[in-house]
């Protein structure tokens, strides 16, 4: 239904949470409509799983960034130009796909830098070639929105360079004020909105509270989880665990081997091939679990996921919202468990005042680093409210609040949250040791250097 949407309609805003088949809302318009479809991603591992995909699919597609050699940009552009009657300029490849181009996968910087991809497309929307533009992740675009990127900016002239090219943005996480700035900021007009309900009705949201230690202490972290890998007979079940840094991943997924768990892990810091490698294992059901940073899960398209538990508190509610809808996108109960801890909690707002303090310094308090950094500090604020346990409330209501949806009071399958279950349960760690060093770290002029990475 979305995608005949996207093909009579346009321009067209779609929100449509993880697992709701965001890609292939323009993945198919595209090859319903004429030409050829520009797809501007903001991550090379995002368009590199969905060409593989594609390719499996066997649709001709095919992305151009700083990633592909430069043979293969040559064809890319050759193809390009053989479909819109242009001659050949470049070097052609003897084993080139003779097939039409369809989907053409691109970075924001990509389109922007007057480079021969750049101008090859002016030639070619000239040419009346460009089918649809879908600009994915378009949450990047908005100051208000938790991912703002300086490379999305430069997408705010779009409409003025191809005034009437379709347009199709798509997004998993926008709230209502971000919405409002995509349409600003895309020139969108009167787009038609497709929104589906951030409710995820299988996903049961689940915090416990580990009391007065902090998640560097796995003690409590670790009663809690075994408490519900056992409650929920997770043994053998696929899993993912967040944790903050690298180095997290490592000991958290040690201690589970220690224990009997099947798992590896996962950061940024490792080879492409081993983290290749985790990820297929992990995929292919060698392992049950993995344990990563944010660094993984983008574009992960597993449909079994039992359990993600939140070993640190995320930074933002979008965040905990995408990690915690990788989890049942078969439809079967899942649950998206979060380790709090008041101290943690503490320590996370903490960090997000100094990156404020810190922005308004460097850039000034009219700057846009600055506003987005106070509105990943108001998201933090929401967050706190939704996994904590100061204030008890429904924590699924307080999500789909934050997205300005109403929790349906049709929702009955009594496994909503701990809250409503009334199971809201409390860890006490015994290890003091490392909550100690937790103090002498908060404190400690390295905090940013380990939290941040990924
Ligand atoms: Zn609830």
């Amino acid at each position: 239904m979305y995608i005949s949407m996207c093909f009579i309609f346009t321009p067209v805003l779609g929100i449509l949470p993880t697992g709701a088949g965001k890609s292939l809302v323009y993945q198919l318009a595209g090859l319903i409509r004429p030409g050829f479809t520009v797809v501007v991603t903001p991550l090379l591992s995002l368009s590199k799983n969905q060409i593989f995909n594609l390719h499996r699919r066997n649709i001709p597609a095919q992305e151009y960034n700083s990633a592909v050699p430069w043979a293969v940009k040559c064809d890319t552009l050759n193809r390009l130009r053989r479909d819109a009657g242009l001659p050949f300029v470049r070097p052609r490849m003897p084993q080139s796909d003779q097939r039409e181009l369809k989907l053409l996968y691109v970075t924001p910087e990509g389109i922007a830098s007057g480079n021969a991809l750049s101008r090859l497309l002016d030639v070619l929307y000239r040419a009346g070639r460009m089918g649809l533009l879908a600009i994915d992740e378009a949450h990047c675009i908005s100051e208000w929105g938790h991912d703002f990127r300086d490379a999305y900016k430069q997408l705010n002239g779009i409409r003025k360079r191809w005034p009437n090219v379709p347009i199709c943005a798509t997004t998993a996480t926008a709230t209502l004020r971000v919405a409002e700035s995509i349409v600003t900021g895309l020139g969108l007009q009167n787009p038609h909105r497709i929104n589906t309900s951030f409710d995820r009705p299988n996903i049961e949201f689940l915090s416990v509270n580990c009391v007065d230690h902090p998640n560097y202490d796995t003690c409590s972290n670790r009663d809690a989880f075994f408490y519900y890998y056992s409650k929920y007979q997770w043994q053998g079940k696929c899993g993912i665990i967040y944790t903050d840094s690298r180095a997290d991943t490592v000991e958290v997924s040690t201690m589970l081997q220690n224990h009997g768990v099947r798992c590896g892990y996962y950061h940024a810091g490792l080879k492409l091939d081993e983290r290749n490698l985790t990820q297929n294992k992990w995929e292919e059901a060698f392992i049950d679990v993995i344990v990563a940073t944010t660094a993984f899960g983008m574009g992960i398209d597993k449909q079994d996921v039992r359990f993600v538990v939140m070993w640190a508190i995320p930074r933002t509610v979008e965040t905990y919202y995408q990690m915690g809808g990788r989890a049942g996108r078969d439809g079967r109960p899942s649950v998206a468990l979060t380790l709090y801890s008041d101290v943690f909690a503490t320590w996370r707002e903490w960090q997000a005042s100094e990156e404020c303090k810190n922005s308004r310094k460097k850039h000034g308090a009219l700057s846009e680093k600055y506003r987005h950094k106070m509105v990943k500090k108001e998201s933090l604020g929401t967050l706190l409210s939704i996994v904590g346990h100061r204030i008890p409330r429904c924590r699924r209501a307080t999500v789909l609040e934050y997205f300005g949806e109403a929790k349906d009071t049709k929702y009955q399958s009594g496994r909503c949250c701990d809250i409503c279950s009334n199971e809201s349960l409390v860890f006490r760690g015994q290890g003091g040791r490392k909550h100690f060093n937790f103090f002498l770290y908060m404190i400690g002029p390295s905090w940013c250097a380990n939290s941040q990475q990924c």
